[in-house]
């Protein structure tokens, strides 16, 4: 091959491409990186993760400063914000870590090309008029957001996530097409900044894949915060009319329903992107739901071509899509690697938070696995009345028989970070009796799981 050739050529510089690309070039593979946008960093980095996290924690502070300073003995005057200010910190911070992106790659001497990847043969990438020779294709893709039939996107009234996180000005009244992770942290936004949310969800409970108990007193608390939730609600239709959103739905009833708000964010879940990338012509196989099938090598059914992260099966998480780039990765460099899904953990950043690693208690019962459950509430812990942040608790799964941790759920104040432990705790194949045996920093939230582990054996010391 030319000397030009490059070893890989990774598509999609989301955090499965960008990380992936990291790896090989670590492995000492000579990588190039093709991204169809002006910046690197993919949905996540772009219009995901960070610019929704960035809007959560200024909301999260406001909402703190109005409501929980009080109960502090803190007082202050009027508080007011700055909506441009506060969508203009959100993109300064996007701007930081796309820029931080662009920085590891030169700095792992991975070449970006910019610009819409096609695949013309395998061992050739087009891009543009270029064509890229390389031995190896890892197509990172990632996903885009579903509408629904009867839902006219594209204006500014009936929008997804990506517009959602730059509105120019508070809305009076959101209506939330779906109850599912985008749905809960964009709604729970623009709700501490003033709107009316209402959320019309077609099954019977909100998060679904969440453990059924945990969704129930989320839903409790997000009422209680002022978010309103229409379940079973089939939505028929939603159309911009003038500065107006206008959806229709069907009630459980069977009642056919309108709702108008002056904008409606459809969050009904993504699915993978693979416009324009030739998959179909050069004949990669797809599943059910139109994914790139793979092996366990990450191999698509054409040799020398690989596929990770939401354009393939599984939760389309950040970091489930990095540990399948760096493990496709170091398989291509013949390592032993591996990705231990039970153990990917899933966060909604949410107030409270939401977290989970493993099964759910509706999993464990379907498969018929024999299990013991402990549960631990916050509200008895010292550091969660210090905080006075009551709310939640943990659930722990475990085998009855051999006792291994098979799932983990927490509702509470940072239950993103508390899942890490739990996450760890799967990953090393702990059990129940290792976490109650672990001594937890007094006073800390993470008791709760030390107490939930005990709970699990008839034996929590603060139990009620
Ligand atoms: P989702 O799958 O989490 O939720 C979609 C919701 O829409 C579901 O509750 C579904 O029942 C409902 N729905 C579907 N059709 C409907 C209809 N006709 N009427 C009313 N409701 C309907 O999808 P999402 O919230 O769009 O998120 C997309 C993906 O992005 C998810 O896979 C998620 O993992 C990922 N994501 C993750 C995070 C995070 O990890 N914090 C944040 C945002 C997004």
């Amino acid at each position: 091959m030319a000397s030009d050739t490059f070893d890989l050529v990774v598509i999609g510089s989301g955090p499965g491409g960008y990380v992936a690309a990291i790896r090989a070039a670590q492995l000492g593979m000579k990588t190039a990186i093709v991204e169809k946008d002006a910046t690197l960093g993919g949905t996540c980095l772009n219009v995901g993760c960070i610019p929704s996290k960035a809007l959560l924690e200024t909301t999260h502070l406001l909402e703190q400063t109005q409501k929980d300073l009080g109960r502090h003995g803190i007082r202050v005057g009027e508080v007011q914000f700055d909506l441009a200010k506060i969508l203009k910190r959100k993109d300064d911070v996007v701007r930081q870590l796309t820029g931080g992106v662009a920085f590891l790659m030169k700095k792992n001497g991975i070449e970006v090309i910019q610009g819409l990847a096609r695949l013309s043969q395998p061992g050739e990438v087009m891009v543009g008029d270029r064509s890229v020779a390389t031995k190896r294709i890892l197509i990172a893709s990632g996903s885009v957001p579903v509408s629904l039939p009867g839902v006219e996107l594209g204006g500014t009234r009936v929008v997804t996530s990506t517009e959602a996180l730059s509105f120019s000005e508070v809305p009076k009244h959101l209506v939330m097409i779906g109850a599912g992770v985008i749905g809960l942290e964009l709604g729970s936004v623009w709700r501490r900044l003033g709107a009316k949310v209402t959320v019309l969800e077609t099954l019977e409970r909100i998060l679904p894949g969440i453990d059924g108990e945990v969704a129930t007193a989320a839903q409790r608390l997000f009422e209680r915060q002022g978010m309103k939730f229409t379940l079973g609600a089939r939505v028929t239709s939603a159309i911009a009319a003038g500065d107006h959103a206008v959806v229709t739905f069907t009630e459980k009833s069977g009642e056919a329903k309108t709702l108008e708000g002056d904008r409606c964010l459809v969050a009904v879940g993504r699915r993978a992107f693979t416009e324009g990338l030739g998959a179909k012509e050069l004949g990669l196989a797809v599943d059910a739901k139109g994914r790139l099938a793979v092996d366990e090598h990450f191999q698509t059914n054409v040799p020398g071509i690989f596929a990770i992260g939401d354009v393939i099966a599984g939760p389309m998480l950040a970091h489930k899509a990095s540990e399948e780039g760096v493990a496709a990765v170091e398989r291509m460099a013949g390592l032993a690697a591996h990705v231990t899904y039970e153990a990917i953990p899933n966060v909604v950043y949410t107030a409270p938070e939401i977290a989970s690693v493993g099964k759910t208690e509706e999993e464990l019962h379907e498969s018929g696995v024999a299990y013991r459950k402990g549960s631990f509430p916050f509200a008895p812990l010292g550091r969660a009345k210090a905080l006075g942040h009551p709310d939640g608790f943990v659930k722990l799964l475990a085998d009855q028989k051999t006792d291994r941790l098979l799932g983990a759920h927490v509702i509470g104040w940072h239950a993103g970070d508390l899942i890490a432990e739990l996450a760890v705790a799967m990953e090393l194949g702990s059990s129940a009796e290792d976490l109650a045996r672990s001594s937890h920093a007094h006073p800390t939230m993470a008791e709760a799981i030390k107490e939930a582990a005990l709970a699990a054996d008839g034996r929590a010391i603060h139990g009620a």
